[in-house]
């Protein structure tokens, strides 16, 4: 009876990862990892036990930065640049990662721009580079990722799963932003996209989600929080009234890619504060 059940009873996952250490042994790419949320995902990816390539598209210093610190606590780090929207630039990526980790287990397509404008003013190089960069550029990074996720499968001892992705999404994959249209839009494009992925990659034990972060104090998002004027109009729109941090994005980030979260794919994660709840009617309506 006791063997019956256990060959109907799916195979329970134990993560047997050390606690302190939950990425121990896997290899990690994060783009857009010298500045902002990516850098700050990059180093909690390290002190968690990954060695992880550092992707930047400028700014080599701002990177070389990131990798000495993931090293301080025994990692690898090796600083890799590509332009994400280019084909040739990410499969370079990867082959570079291949030759100096072997293989890849997490995949954080965090790279994202904003190029703002009223919707008349909207040029359609704006247009393109946003979507070029956020959405083709994510889409890029994920076929990589699959194909050796696919072709690999599970490595025993490192993870439960044959591999993970982070798509870096936004509160704006659900909050129409005006003036923003482009970035709007591929952040709702991500939204879709991530979950396709996601179905069509689960049985191969892979699993998909993303990340929407609120406001965080980082470079692209500067002037909604230097100056105290600002910060207070920020604060109507966070409930929870603090910015947000790029390590609360980071802490998160660890967590979803390991076996802690293994059952856990084509979801999207909002760490926003509260922006999401509709702030207007906690007095409206
Ligand atoms: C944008 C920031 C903005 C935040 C909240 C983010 O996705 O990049 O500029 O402050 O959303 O609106």
């Amino acid at each position: 009876m006791k063997k019956m059940m256990n060959e109907i009873l799916p195979e329970v996952v134990k993560p047997t990862c050390d606690p302190l250490k939950i990425l121990k042994g896997q290899k990690a790419l994060v783009t857009g990892a010298n500045s902002g949320i990516g850098k700050a995902i990059a180093i909690a990816i390290g002190n968690a036990g990954a060695d992880v390539a550092v992707n930047y598209i400028a700014h080599e210093d701002q990177a070389e930065i990131v990798c000495n610190e993931i090293k301080k606590s025994g990692s690898k780090a090796i600083p890799i640049q590509a332009d994400v929207s280019k084909e040739d630039q990410v499969l370079n990526m990867y082959q570079q990662i291949y030759k100096e980790f072997g293989t890849i287990d997490i995949l954080v397509s965090n790279a994202g721009v904003q190029r703002d404008s009223p919707l008349e003013k909207m040029t359609l190089e704006q247009w393109n580079t946003v979507l070029s960069i956020n959405l083709t550029g994510q889409f890029l990074c994920c076929r990589e990722a699959v194909k050796e996720y696919k072709h690999r499968g599970v490595r025993k001892g490192i993870s439960c799963a044959a591999g993970k992705i982070i798509c870096m999404s936004s509160v704006h994959q659900v909050i129409p932003w005006g003036g923003h249209v482009n970035y709007a839009a591929s952040k709702g494009g991500i939204h879709m996209m991530m979950q396709s992925i996601a179905q069509e990659v689960a049985p191969h034990r892979i699993r998909v989600n993303a990340i929407a972060p609120g406001a965080i104090r980082t470079p692209i998002n500067t002037s909604a929080w230097s100056t105290p004027e600002a910060y207070k109009a920020l604060m109507t729109l966070v409930p929870y009234n603090r910015i947000g941090e790029p390590e609360d994005i980071a802490h998160c980030a660890v967590w979803l890619c390991s076996d802690y979260a293994d059952y856990i794919t084509g979801t999207t994660i909002f760490i926003d504060g509260g922006m999401t709840l509709f702030p207007g009617f906690a007095t409206g309506g």
